[in-house]
């Protein structure tokens, strides 16, 4: 977007650069912030676009936003919301912001991943249309840690960024494809060997496989949560994410800490909690290889058992 703008950040960096505004949902994942501090943007000066009850950006206030500012602008949309699952509606703000010339990139840590599913695919209906996103291959992959994806549209962008050049280094040759001009570092791991072994032992239906029974089995896991008198699910599952409340008005957030206590004290299974609408919510998050029906029973149980353990 500087470069559009006549400014070269690579070479001149952000100071007395064009300001760049960020639009980002408010229910954005906090990496985000992390990386907008890293790179020199500050996680305090983006426009924060409002969400749903789900957690997906809201386009008309998108809309109101992006008219109100002016010069180069980022838009950074979600695949997956990590409470809820769900997806911001990317046909909608890629078009709002495509109209105002902005680039849009997508945060898919894991929901991205649905894309490998044609049941699920329709979630994420419109997300090419982005210039850049970001995947994990340690979350639904099942790879080991570190293994990320950034992928870019205008490569040549992204080489430019990260390429580094020294005359002891090995002449690149036009077309030549050299790892480390895609990536900051000149030395590193193949993270790419566990990454070509997960996909080549799945293969395409495999992922799919993978990505649909650990929905089919989050939508398990709210039915029999949702049976029991007291246990409220607070989301839409149309992924593999659930989140659950327990007991009734403003008690439930101090309840629900202590059914997240007693079930990772009882050590059965494990979930922790998360602040969600203004309460707090046991998250619940279907994505190990190994997890089946099975699994979400004995875990279903073992919360039920500790909801009604909280309340005797
Ligand atoms: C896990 C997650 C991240 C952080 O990714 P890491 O690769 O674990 O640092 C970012 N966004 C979302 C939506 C996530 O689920």
């Amino acid at each position: 977007m500087l470069l559009k703008a006549g400014w070269d950040p690579d070479a001149d960096g952000l100071f007395g650069a064009p300001p760049v505004t960020v639009f980002i949902g408010a229910d954005a994942h906090s990496s985000l912030f992390s990386s907008l501090q890293l790179i020199g943007f500050g996680y305090r000066r983006v426009t924060t676009i409002g969400a749903d009850e789900q957690g997906r950006m809201r386009p008309d206030d998108l809309e109101s936003a992006m008219a109100e500012a002016g010069g180069p602008k980022i838009v950074i949309a979600q695949a997956g919301q990590i409470n809820t699952g769900d997806f911001d509606p990317f046909g909608e703000i890629t078009t709002i912001a495509k109209a105002h010339g902005a680039w849009v990139h997508v945060d898919g840590a894991f929901g991205l991943w649905a894309q490998a599913s044609p049941r699920y695919r329709h979630l994420s209906a419109g997300v090419e249309a982005a210039d850049s996103w970001a995947t994990d291959g340690h979350k639904w992959l099942q790879t080991p840690y570190d293994c990320g994806f950034a992928i870019v549209r205008d490569r040549a962008i992204h080489e430019r960024a990260m390429t580094q050049w020294s005359s002891y280094l090995p002449a690149i040759g036009q077309g030549d494809r050299v790892p480390s001009a895609l990536v900051p570092e000149l030395s590193r791991r193949a993270r790419g060997v566990p990454v070509y072994a997960m996909l080549k032992a799945l293969g395409r239906k495999g992922v799919a496989e993978l990505v649909e029974r650990h929905c089919r089995l989050a939508r398990l896991f709210a039915d029999l949560l949702g049976a029991e008198p007291g246990i409220h699910i607070r989301n839409n599952v149309v992924l593999n994410q659930v989140i659950v409340s327990f007991g009734e008005g403003a008690e439930s957030a101090d309840i629900t800490k202590a059914v997240i206590a007693r079930v990772q004290k009882d050590g059965v299974m494990f979930a922790a909690g998360a602040e969600w609408c203004g309460g707090w919510v046991m998250r619940l998050s279907v994505m190990s290889g190994a997890t089946q029906e099975a699994d979400i029973e004995i875990s279903a149980a073992a919360i039920i058992a500790a909801w009604r353990a909280v309340q005797s």
